[in-house]
């Protein structure tokens, strides 16, 4: 069984959130004391967190697809690849 380090409760493992506090050491908290330390609850962060994931994969693709247009079709592909990367970039960072 853990503790949260802020309020004290009991904190079953699955339930137990690792937080950096401010000098930079790692705290074990539970889920109504991280809200409070990072303003917003945890499923925000988790989603958060996990949609900045899938844009740099998508933006990693991208890229790796426009190299390879690059290479194999020539310059003027290779650009379209950029543009579209860029696009791809602007929107999933506009759909937050
Ligand atoms: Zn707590």
């Amino acid at each position: 069984m853990l503790k949260c380090k802020l309020c004290g409760c009991s904190l079953e493992e699955k339930d137990a959130l690792v937080h950096k506090n401010q000098q930079g050491e790692q705290e074990i908290i539970c889920r109504a004391c991280f809200e409070k330390a990072a303003g917003i609850d945890y499923e925000t962060f988790a989603f958060r967190k996990e949609n900045a994931k899938q844009t740099l994969f998508a933006v990693l693709l991208c890229l790796g697809a426009t190299v390879y247009a690059f290479v194999e079709k020539g310059p003027l592909y290779g650009v379209a690849g950029i543009v579209l990367t860029i696009l791809i970039y602007f929107f999933a960072s506009k759909a937050k």
